[in-house]
């Protein structure tokens, strides 16, 4: 059985150039890039290489602006907390969404628990997006971070971040985006959207799992999590993962050089998807932005059946898709970015996410579409919320 992968918001395979780009440097290149012989020399200059290449798609004005972490959730928390550490004598105060990634929500809430620090969460609208002027309103003087994130993981919808980061610098309020669906998927640049602080992650496009930056723009205040070293200019203690960088700055390179034909590619399959499933299967919807959404996701609610049924009968069919973010899955929580969306909890937990990427076929999705409808028939023929769909209808007659 041919096996489909449709969950590259959780994860991407790494693409065999980066592979390439990364193997001399487990075994051929391998001095410490802070050691000053040769061995050193050499890793350095990937090291710097790297970071110049990244400062360039991201549109960052200084290379000295890329700080190498491990991951997104590093990224955001160094971003959060750095931040709050660096205005302590603030009594500072936060601003957020009630969408963010976990990685976003868990230091919000640590910093308030142990530390006092005010956390406003910002509603969102039906389809996921943040109102401006609710982050305007927000503000008061012991503001110090407004973190917003680019696009949502779950649901794909992008949000107006052009303009909540203008709001930010009027105030000259520290900006923070999670961009870790984004980077590798639409372009943009961070010095014009006016980006303070902006979390990426490596294995999200098709770099290893265990890589990630954090965009710190010149000036910004941010006090260090690790200490031990003076690497990463005194931002972030640690031997640099060498291979992990090259690799991460291939992979950017890569996303860059295909992005247009690829978005165009993936967007048609996924038009293709919606269409098929709306069209084959009754009492579903489509939960995110009808445009503004990455191209690659898809969040769909089958009503009166769990997501999780679902997937565990997509998985014996050979495809692997989504509920929710893949920390999350697993627990029978309705999702806290469709509930802050206001999909009613029964809607919630019957919602999958497929997203989309380089390996997906035209074939893949015929297939789905095919499996999916029997799938589904079968769930719901076996649900007591089915069961009682069917019968006021009856009554109703
Ligand atoms: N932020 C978002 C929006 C994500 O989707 C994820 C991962 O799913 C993360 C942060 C965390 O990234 P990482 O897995 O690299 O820690």
């Amino acid at each position: 059985m041919k096996k489909i992968y449709l969950d590259y918001n959780a994860t991407t395979p790494v693409h065999p150039e980066v592979l390439d780009a990364m193997l001399p440097y487990f075994k051929d290149f391998y001095g410490n890039p802070s050691s000053v012989h040769s061995f050193g020399q050499e890793t350095r200059k990937a090291v710097e290489d790297a970071r110049e290449k990244i400062a360039k798609f991201l549109g960052a004005e200084n290379p000295s602006e890329i700080v190498f972490t491990s991951c997104g959730t590093e990224s955001n928390n160094f971003a959060i907390k750095g931040t709050a550490f660096a205005n302590k004598d603030k009594n500072c105060r936060i601003i957020t969404s009630t969408i963010e990634h976990h990685s976003v929500i868990e230091p919000c809430e640590y910093l308030s628990k142990k530390f006092g620090v005010d956390v406003t969460y910002l509603p969102v609208d039906k389809y996921g997006i943040v109102n401006p002027d609710d982050v305007k309103k927000s503000i008061t003087e012991k503001t110090v971070l407004i973190s917003i994130m680019y696009a949502n993981n779950e649901v794909g919808t992008i949000q107006p971040i052009e303009e909540i980061a203008k709001i930010a610098k009027e105030k000259s309020i520290t900006f923070h985006t999670d961009a870790v669906q984004v980077v590798g998927k639409i372009p943009f640049n961070v010095k014009k959207t006016g980006i303070d602080l902006l979390s990426l992650s490596g294995h999200k496009f098709y770099a290893p799992k265990g890589s990630g930056v954090l965009y710190v723009r010149k000036g910004t205040k941010l006090h260090p999590l690790f200490h031990g070293g003076s690497h990463e200019k005194n931002r972030r203690a640690g031997t640099e993962n060498v291979p992990y960088i090259v690799g991460l700055a291939k992979a950017l390179e890569i996303a860059h050089r295909d992005m247009d034909k690829e978005s165009k590619r993936i967007l048609a399959l996924r038009q293709k998807l919606e269409k098929g499933i709306l069209e084959k299967i009754k009492y579903t919807q489509i939960n995110g932005h009808p445009e503004k959404r990455i191209y690659n996701t898809s969040n769909i609610s089958f009503n009166y059946i769990e997501g999780e049924g679902i997937l565990m009968s997509l998985d014996l069919e050979g495809f692997a898709a989504s509920t929710g973010s893949a920390c999350t899955s697993g627990t029978l929580e309705p999702s806290h970015v469709l509930s802050a969306m206001g999909v009613p909890p029964e809607k919630a937990q019957g919602s999958v996410r497929f997203s989309l990427g380089h390996y997906t076929t035209e074939k893949d999705i015929d297939k789905l579409l095919e499996i999916l409808p029997k799938i589904v028939e079968r769930l719901r023929s076996m649900s007591p919320l089915w069961e009682d769909r069917i019968k006021s209808i009856k009554n109703a007659k």
